[in-house]
Order: C-alpha cells, then sequence, then structure tokens
C-alpha cells in the first residue's frame, strides 16, 4: 500500500481561538496585512478580535479590504502591490474562500516581483507566512494550498498552489458563520459536502483520504436535516465547520473532481455562487461516476443515512433550487470552457473527453427548470 499525506498547516477549532491562540499570531511578523471581502470579516467579528490580538502586541496592520466574490488575478495584484508598499511581512485572511485564496496570491505575489506566469505555474519557492480565519463554513481554504482566482482573459476560473501557499496557522471559530445569510450557509455546506465526496471518488483517492472524507461525510448526513429546517444552532455551526475543514484535507490529497472544474462555467457566466454551482452538476456526474464507483457512492450514501441516491439528490435540491436551462450554444461554450480544467478532469473517474463533458452538460440541462 502506498500512502502518502502533507498538510503543514497548524490548525485550530474552538471557540474565541483567536484571543486563545494570539500568542501564536504574534510570533509571526512585525506588521501584517489584513486581506478581506467588503463586510463579513468585520460583521462576523473575526476583524475585530484579530486587529485587537495585533494592537496589543503592538504589531502594526494595514487592511486590504477590495477582494470581491470569486476573486480576480487584478485584485490580487493590487493587493500584492499595496503590501510590497507597505513592506508587511504577514498575510492574515480573513472570509469566505475568495479572501482567503486572494490572501495565498498577495503573499505569494508580494514576494516574487508581482509575476503572475510564475503564480500560475506554480514556479515560485517564497511567500510570506498565511494566517487563515474562514467566516463560512465551506471552501476548506484554510488547510487548503490551494487559491481560486478568476482570469478573464480565459473566461474561467484557474487555480495554483504549492507547498509554500498552506496557511501557516488556521484559526477556525464556529461563531464567526453566525452572521452569514442564508443561502450562503446553505450553498457552502454543500461546497463542503462536495469536496469529500469528489475526494471519495478521486481517482487520487487514498486509504487514508478516504477515512477522512467517510468521517466528513456521516457528519454531513447528521447535519442535513437541520440545514433543511434552517435549524442553525450553534451545535450546527460547530459540525459545518468540521466538515469544510476535512473538505480541505481531503482535496489537498485528492484533488477535486469534474464537479468543481464544470461549475466554475455556472458561476463565470451566470454569477452563480460556487457551493451552488456545484451542486446543480451532481445529479449527472452520480449518474456518470456510478459506471466507475458504484460501490463507493453506495458506502458514501450509507454514512450519509440513505438508502439510495435519489432521495440524497432531493435533499440537496431542496437545499440549492435548480439551474436554469442552457442553449446549445451555452452547452457548446461550457463544454470547450470545461476541457480547460484539465487537473479536475484527470480526477475524475472513467477518461472524460469532450464527448463526456458534452453529455455531462445534457444530462444537467435535462434536469433543470425550463
Ligand atoms: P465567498 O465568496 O468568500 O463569500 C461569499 C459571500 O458571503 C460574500 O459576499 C461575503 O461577504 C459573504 N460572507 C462570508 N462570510 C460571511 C459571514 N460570516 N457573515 C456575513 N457574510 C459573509 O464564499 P465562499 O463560498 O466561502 O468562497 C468561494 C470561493 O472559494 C470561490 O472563489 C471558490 O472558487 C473558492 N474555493 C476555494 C477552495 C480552496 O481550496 N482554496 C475550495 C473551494 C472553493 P464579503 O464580500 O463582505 O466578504
Ligand atoms: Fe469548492
Amino acid at each position: 500500500m502506498n500512502v502518502s499525506f502533507f498538510m503543514p498547516t497548524q490548525v485550530f477549532l474552538e471557540e474565541n481561538v483567536v484571543q486563545k491562540k494570539a500568542d501564536l499570531v504574534r510570533a509571526y511578523g512585525k506588521k501584517a496585512m489584513i486581506v478581506t471581502g467588503k463586510y463579513s470579516a468585520k460583521r462576523s467579528g473575526a476583524y475585530q478580535d484579530i486587529t485587537a490580538v495585533l494592537d496589543e502586541a503592538a504589531i502594526p496592520f494595514v487592511l486590504f479590504d477590495q477582494v470581491e466574490n470569486n476573486p480576480s488575478l487584478e485584485t490580487v495584484l493590487v493587493g500584492a502591490a499595496f503590501a510590497e508598499e507597505e513592506a508587511v511581512d504577514f498575510i492574515i485572511g480573513i472570509g469566505g474562500g475568495s479572501p482567503l485564496d486572494a490572501a495565498k496570491a498577495v503573499a505569494v505575489l508580494a514576494v516574487n516581483g508581482l509575476n503572475v506566469e510564475a503564480l500560475l505555474q506554480n514556479n515560485f519557492k517564497e511567500a510570506l507566512p498565511i494566517l487563515a480565519i474562514p467566516t463560512t463554513a465551506g471552501t476548506g481554504s484554510e488547510v487548503t494550498p490551494y487559491s481560486v482566482l478568476v482570469k478573464k482573459d480565459l473566461e474561467t476560473k484557474v487555480s495554483f498552489g504549492n507547498e509554500w501557499t498552506f496557511p501557516k496557522l488556521a484559526l477556525i471559530d464556529p461563531k464567526y458563520t453566525e452572521a452569514a445569510p442564508l443561502k450562503t450557509i446553505l450553498f457552502t455546506a454543500v461546497d463542503a459536502f462536495t469536496h469529500s465526496f469528489e475526494g471519495y471518488l478521486s481517482k487520487r483517492a487514498t486509504p487514508l483520504s478516504d477515512a477522512l472524507a467517510l468521517s466528513a461525510l456521516a457528519v454531513f448526513g447528521q447535519c442535513l436535516p437541520a440545514l433543511r429546517n434552517q435549524e442553525f444552532s450553534a451545535a450546527l455551526r460547530e459540525k459545518l465547520m468540521y466538515v469544510s475543514l476535512i473538505g480541505g484535507l481531503v482535496i489537498t490529497q485528492t484533488g477535486v473532481t469534474s464537479v468543481h472544474g464544470m461549475g466554475y462555467c455556472y458561476t463565470y457566466y451566470q454569477g452563480i455562487p460556487h457551493g451552488q454551482a456545484n451542486a446543480f452538476l451532481l445529479r449527472s456526474y452520480l449518474a456518470y461516476v456510478d459506471t466507475y464507483e458504484h460501490d463507493k457512492i453506495q458506502q458514501a450514501m450509507k454514512v450519509m443515512g440513505f438508502s439510495d441516491t435519489a432521495v440524497f439528490l432531493e435533499q440537496i435540491d431542496a437545499l440549492v433550487g435548480k439551474p436554469r436551462k442552457l442553449t446549445d450554444e451555452e452547452i457548446a461554450r461550457y463544454t470547450t470552457q470545461t476541457m480547460i480544467q484539465t487537473r479536475s478532469l484527470a480526477n475524475t473517474a472513467g477518461e472524460v473527453t469532450e464527448e463526456v463533458v458534452s453529455a455531462l452538460w445534457t444530462t444537467t440541462n435535462l434536469e433543470s427548470d425550463s
């Protein structure tokens, strides 16, 4: 048996974690840049908590709060130039996956001469230390090396990441998700689920990643009734954060698959949030992968508490709704654009050719709202 595992992030998931781990935060440098979106870092209370820690230690900081949902390369270049100008020596990302991913790109670009080509080819051996504080329970970006950015000339998202882009420290406090809108909670929860599910079905799955994935899927199954009834307790928030964390650990080992690769089209062309985009693609993905991984799919359903996939998919539909119908032109364009996502397609069961991708889009469309 060949098993390998690499995940160098120091992780803490507990209440009031930022205050409790203040000493660790202070050790990372002499001047920080905090990278956030417009509102959520402050609304969640995480910004106030971390700046109190920095103030107490007399560590100066600057704020870069221009990260949009699905951050673009242009935005991280602006952030990196600012980091360079301010001579900061560590980066603190606060937010959902968008600010956390942007923080990773800023940390690399700020010390590698703003070289985008080198960034996207993972051709760098240095980055400022990154600290990550999630405010959504979804991406697991606090423990992955990945950063997903919009590349406008390609009309899609691209990702990069190597051993230098793992956050050094992930401080996870479920209370930060309290301020998130209902749809964000639901969509990000499904994103977290897809990480463990796709990772479990990935060609790069290992016995170790499978053990993690199944543990997260079991907890996600426990969360589904409360998510459907919108009963958001502290216990539920904690479980969702756990599912998100484990999902990040899983995809760090296995990568994501065609669900993520295809979902970027829904996000780029229709502005559909990441987790919802993934969810829309689950039905056709399950039907396709079942040919190759029937037993694993059954096992995943079993640990989540479902006797068959149809009932499970109905539950997901109830959380996220249905996509609108695509035109033939859109199916053709989305198919071409999906083929750019070579890594996630290579991780998917079977051999995902252009014909397969086109068929997946067509099947997804059959199930869509008119
Ligand atoms: P997000 O894009 O970071 O945030 C979505 C929205 O939710 C934003 O408007 C944000 O506000 C708001 N929000 C977040 N937390 C909140 C809180 N606690 N209270 C109130 N509002 C809150 O969403 P996400 O789903 O977490 O991240 C998606 C991104 O991550 C995508 O770009 C996706 O491709 C990427 N991703 C990365 C990985 C990885 O391994 N790195 C994995 C999966 C997905 P603000 O704008 O004010 O912040
Ligand atoms: Fe994701």
